[in-house]
């Protein structure tokens, strides 16, 4: 839909609206209307929204089961967190997002030394008392372990299959909504070991991916035969312009600034008929809960060294209006079951807790992702 936007900046009175079904347990797919109220019932600006929710994938399949790799898993990234984090001094206090200065009441949770506090304009998560952004990327460029979960060959298989395709699959999916007709290229920023690069191509796209990590292209170039490219895509954009769709999977949640990178989307796609991707943590979600809960045994979703910032609906549309995209797809899913389950491993010690709640791993998962509670959000959006 052709959307105007005149004022992006929300004012604390307007409110981002969401119309939709009530009867939340039909097939996973719906229409929804997402609107800006000025909450004297005017709205100022909206849009249609696909949203599809619940993905089918056997988790255990992908990681451990076993209470102690869980428990030396907490122990590993507990101690590399805590030495970074502790007694560490707020850098910023404006939100990254909307830049919405942050107050004292405003905080949230604190993991692992790592204050998370959120902005009252556009209810952004983020982590106040970060490291440098030139430590954060020396982290990811060097740190090997931190790709390992990605990188196993054992595993690499049911990741393409289970999590790349269905992705690469929804991606086209949405393009074709939009324009009725496939795209023809994807460029994925932050491919990490090259899985979604490889899926496209086997469903005949042209796709090339950008990673910092080392480990990560050599594990690309040698196991599947995908070279990943190495370069700061907020300097180099120019380089890669002419794509039909820009991803970020699980990118933008660990910068400082993701505006920055979704600027830079824009400039590669221009004006054409283009697309945009972004998965992020979000943080209205049941993971966000259990671990607001459970704050020394955090793993994933709040780790604060892998996920700086945690998104609400509010501030992924705020980062979509702010850098020229309009949102026209959501996509709800999650681990909020297996987050459970994993803590209940911790706890009791007892492996028979995941086998015996492994097989309703879909079935409850499914109500938190039908509810929109779900701890992961993908959002899509179209150069306006
Ligand atoms: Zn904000």
């Amino acid at each position: 839909m052709a959307v105007k936007i005149r004022n992006l900046v929300r004012k604390k009175h307007e409110k981002w609206m969401r119309r939709g079904p009530i009867d939340r347990f039909g097939s996973g797919q719906d229409i929804e209307t997402w609107e800006l109220d000025n909450s004297k019932g005017k709205i100022l600006r909206s849009y249609s929204m696909y949203v599809d929710t619940g993905k089918q994938v056997d988790l255990f399949s992908l990681k451990s089961a076993k209470s102690k790799d869980f428990t030396a898993s907490v122990k590993n990234i507990r101690c590399i967190r805590q030495k970074l984090f502790k007694g560490r001094k707020a850098r910023s206090f404006n939100c990254p997002i909307c830049d919405t200065l942050i107050k004292d009441i405003d905080y949230r949770v604190i993991i692992y030394g790592a204050q998370y506090r959120q902005c009252s304009s556009c209810g952004h998560v983020f982590v106040v008392n970060r490291p440098s952004r030139g430590a954060i990327n020396n982290f990811y460029a060097r740190n090997i372990s931190y790709h390992l979960s990605y990188t196993d060959k054992s595993i690499s298989r049911n990741r393409i299959e289970q999590i790349a395709v269905p992705k690469a699959k929804w991606v086209i999916e949405q393009f074709k909504k939009q324009y009725g007709k496939a795209p023809r290229s994807i460029l994925d920023i932050g491919a990490g070991a090259g899985h979604f690069v490889y899926a496209c191509r086997n469903l005949g796209l042209k796709a090339e991916g950008v990673e910092l990590n080392d480990s990560a292209r050599v594990f690309s170039r040698d196991n599947l035969g995908v070279d990943l490219r190495s370069c700061d895509i907020t300097r180099n954009w120019k380089e890669f312009r002419g794509y039909d769709v820009v991803t970020f999977w699980g990118v933008i949640e660990h910068v400082t600034e993701p505006n920055a990178l979704l600027k830079s989307a824009r400039q590669i796609l221009g004006d054409k008929n283009a697309l945009v991707v972004c998965e992020v943590p979000h943080w209205n979600c049941m993971s966000t809960v259990i671990q607001t809960a459970f704050p020394d045994v955090v793993v994933r979703h709040l780790d604060p060294l892998g996920h700086i910032n945690c998104f609400t609906e509010t501030s992924l549309i705020s980062a979509y209006e702010y850098t020229g995209f309009a949102p026209v797809a959501a996509w709800y899913y999650g681990m909020d079951h297996y987050e459970m389950i994993t803590q209940l491993l911790y706890k009791l010690k007892d492996d028979r807790v995941a086998s015996l709640l492994a097989a309703t791993m879909n079935q409850f998962q499914y109500i938190y992702d039908r509810g929109r509670l779900s701890d992961t959000l993908i959002f899509c959006g179209r150069p306006v």
